[in-house]
């Protein structure tokens, strides 16, 4: 891959949550949607860090939960394409019942998001010009999914911590981090907090003070 190639990353989120906006050349992926109601707040940070909206192609959620996908119709309207990995079509109708009438949601069509089997991700990322692909990683909930480039970084979303995981979640979470090591992630992008190496997410108990 050539440096010219090499995708950029910009955090445009906000409310504590990272949106990230992944950029080969003018073609634009963001990852996580926004909380619900937000577009206003979406459009100001992408024109304070010089992203246009019209140049976001794509969208993808780690997973359903409202931080990370409520906005997702209200970008659709503005020309984003959803990617759903095949592991999130079930998902997506069961956020709902987790807004609050004032959080303004708009509810996510079903019939015009690009549904992708995981084993077709990396032809459907390649298409957009994104050399990378999309693996599932279970653990904080069924259908959380993450984004890995080939050049190592990885979007994890609320992938737990697997020092933190509830022991009946344990193996599940352990499952994800080990396939996101064995398809070379070198840098972890969350949901929430600072990006980090992977080897600051190993199993050992966090050592405190
Ligand atoms: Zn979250």
């Amino acid at each position: 891959m050539s440096g010219q190639d090499r995708p950029t990353v910009v955090n445009v989120g906000y409310r504590s949550t990272n949106y990230w906006v992944v950029s080969a050349g003018r073609s634009r992926l963001l990852i996580d949607l926004g909380w619900p109601g937000t577009m206003g707040l979406m459009r100001a940070m992408l024109t304070r860090l010089d992203v246009p909206l019209n140049e976001i192609r794509y969208g993808l959620a780690t997973h359903y939960h409202i931080d990370h996908a409520g906005l997702a119709q209200e970008l659709k309207l503005a020309g984003v394409r959803l990617l759903v990995p095949e592991a999130q079509v079930s998902a997506i109708p069961l956020m709902k019942p987790f807004t609050k009438p004032r959080d303004n949601y708009v509810d996510i069509t079903l019939d015009d998001n690009v549904i992708i089997p995981f084993a077709e991700s990396r032809a459907v990322l390649a298409k957009i010009g994104i050399a990378g692909e999309i693996l599932p990683t279970p653990g904080h909930s069924d259908d959380s999914v993450s984004l890995l480039l080939d050049d190592g970084s990885a979007f994890t979303g609320d992938l737990t911590h697997p020092a933190l995981a509830p022991d009946a979640n344990a193996g599940v979470v352990a499952a994800s981090w080990q396939l996101l090591r064995e398809h070379g992630a070198t840098r972890i992008y969350p949901g929430h907090g600072p990006v980090r190496p992977i080897g600051s997410y190993s199993g050992d108990r966090i050592a405190s003070g």
